[in-house]
């Protein structure tokens, strides 16, 4: 029996078109992002899809920028799309912009005028909501509607040269004021917008809207299945009348469920809040859900699209639990991320028996989930640190760390005993005074004891310093994006932790930027931006599941 998965919706449309032999059984999507944002998690899901589906049919995918909308477009976000679907593991196969296809749009809109299914409508929005009508309710026309085809080129045209103000006027496709589809009671095709863009400057001062843009880009670009997402259900009779009027390629449009994720928010304006009003740091903040924090955070590329991959498509909306996402990023880090040890809450341990002044270098495995990992020395001595939390003055029944009297192993070396511990006045330990089996190092322990607890530690003369950032989610609530009030009434007030004073083990002082590791019995760390020469800044990408207890079994 095969293994395979079955086919989803949208591979079961391709296949059925492939073996209709429509288009020659050639495939070929886009991704579509307007640049008015970072992408996000659920962008994620949109281009794991779309360049996916081409890659399974020997197909192509396009990038679009869908930039028809200059007030609130920029180059940044271009350059970010673009970093970020490359990061993601996906190369497209032309690099496309809506805007380089306003003078063919213009020319479709004045075939709409030519056919008489087109006019210049002076009316206000105002006046053109009223007219409208309602679901049920059918609109009226507009007393511009009867415009001669001569009036409406000659008015287009000024539109075009700039002789009117913003909102003065409107081009309309003159369908059906009484549909039952509100869409298709003369939607707006072009509108004035004195704005300059981000790619054609002042070229334009009349802008295509966006369903007389994306279905016409989707068919100049010969796009044979147009993905997107369920909210344009509604949109698809019009995507498909200006085709059919104009009759140009056929392109059609499916659609699936947009993808939101539990705690997290994906709506690029709502993500513009948090970065202008300073709730978080940037775009690229660990805790944004986007997709440059999310590489930020630590997320390997793989694990992103393994998420996308399970999550699958779907029909109907659902919010899909962020533990999800997460078990992928862990899975993948487990079998990737070298082990190390690092000290976040640090206290000082002096092991009274061992030479004063002796080091010695161990050895110590970097990943025993991967046989290529390899190994790397770890410095001992006489003074170390270890976790406060890993000492208790009057152990607890089941308590199988340090405290009085108490053995445990310390990870790669020596057991040890604790025989006495000092305080200062505020009754916090400054010291733990140990004593170590000599005979007992891992590797070739003849001591015959055996302890239950093994802890991590830091050679206190080798560690080096860093800064390790901690993260909770950015959001209190299962879903913020429809939780009462206003999304942002639930950021989570506490959602970074900075530790200022982190004991690390000397390999660690040279990692590279964006370098993941597991920090023993903490969870999987990667090196931060804010990183300098000086200073080592890491990130928590994700807890370690299983706490300590697999990790540290031997
Ligand atoms: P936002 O509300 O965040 O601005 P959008 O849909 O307006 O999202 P676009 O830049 O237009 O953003 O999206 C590009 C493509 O990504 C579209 O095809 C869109 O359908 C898809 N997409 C956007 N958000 C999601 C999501 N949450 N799940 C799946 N696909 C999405
Ligand atoms: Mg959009």
């Amino acid at each position: 029996m095969s293994e395979e998965k079955s086919l989803n919706f949208l591979e079961e449309i391709i296949e059925n078109d492939i073996a209709a032999g429509i288009n020659n059984g050639r495939i070929h999507t886009r991704f579509p992002p307007e640049p008015n944002g970072y992408l996000h998690i659920g962008h994620a899901s949109s281009i794991c899809l779309n360049f996916g589906l081409a890659k399974k049919y020997n197909g192509l995918c396009n990038l679009r920028f869908d930039d028809t909308n200059p007030s609130t477009e920029e180059t940044e976000y271009v350059d970010s799309i673009k970093a970020d679907v490359r990061w993601l593991g996906f190369e497209w196969a032309n690099e496309l912009y809506a805007s380089d296809y306003f003078e063919q749009l213009y020319n479709f809109a004045v075939k709409l005028i030519q056919k008489g299914v087109a006019y210049v409508d002076d009316s206000s929005a105002e006046e053109m909501a009223a007219q409208k009508g309602d679901i049920g309710k059918p609109g009226i026309n507009s007393i511009f509607r009867e415009r001669s085809i001569a009036e409406n080129l000659l008015l287009f045209a000024d539109m075009r040269a700039g002789k009117y103000p913003d909102g003065a006027k409107v081009l309309r496709a003159k369908i059906d004021m009484t549909h039952p589809n509100l869409l298709l009671r003369d939607p707006i095709i072009y509108r004035i917008k004195h704005v300059a863009h981000h790619r054609t400057g002042n070229k334009w001062c009349i802008y295509p809207m966006y369903d007389f843009a994306h279905g016409q880009s989707d068919s100049i670009e010969e796009i044979t299945h147009s993905i997107c997402t369920l909210e344009f259900i509604h949109h698809r009779p019009l995507y498909d009348w200006f085709i059919q009027q104009l009759e140009i390629f056929p392109s059609h449009q499916y659609e699936f469920a947009r993808r939101s994720v539990s705690y997290m928010i994906t709506s690029k304006r709502k993500l513009l809040q948090l970065v202008n009003e300073k709730h978080v740091t940037g775009w690229d903040d660990p805790r944004m859900p986007t997709i440059s924090g999310m590489r930020r955070r630590g997320y390997p590329a793989v694990a992103i699209r393994q998420f996308c991959d399970t999550i699958g498509v779907a029909k109907r909306e659902n919010l899909v639990d962020i533990g999800v996402l997460e078990f992928c990023v862990r899975e993948q880090l487990n079998k990737t991320a070298n082990r190390v040890m690092a000290v976040l809450d640090p206290v000082k341990v002096i092991i009274t028996n061992y030479p004063d002044g002796q080091t010695e270098q161990l050895i110590a495995d970097n990943n025993t989930e991967d046989e290529h990992a390899g190994t790397r020395l770890l410095p001992f001595g006489k003074e170390l640190w270890i976790e406060r939390d890993d000492f208790m003055e009057e152990p607890a029944k089941k308590f199988f760390r340090l405290g009085p009297g108490l053995s445990v192993r310390l990870k790669h070396a020596y057991i040890i005993k604790c025989d006495s511990f000092e305080k200062d006045e505020n009754g916090t330990i400054t010291e733990i005074h140990c004593t170590y089996m000599p005979d007992s190092k891992s590797g070739s322990d003849t001591s015959g004891i055996h302890v239950k607890g093994v802890i991590h530690w830091v050679s206190a003369i080798h560690a080096h310093q860093a800064e390790v950032r901690i993260y909770d989610r950015l959001f209190t609530v299962e879903d913020p994006a429809n939780a009462e009030g206003d999304f942002k009434d639930h950021i989570n007030a506490a959602s970074m932790h900075v530790l200022p004073r982190v004991m690390i083990e000397p390999s660690l002082s040279k990692a590279a930027i964006g370098a993941h590791f597991q920090f023993m019995r903490k969870g999987y760390f990667c090196v931060d931006t804010d990183s300098t020469e000086n200073k080592i800044v890491f990130n928590q990408t994700v807890g370690l599941k299983d706490s300590f207890a697999k990790e540290m079994k031997k």
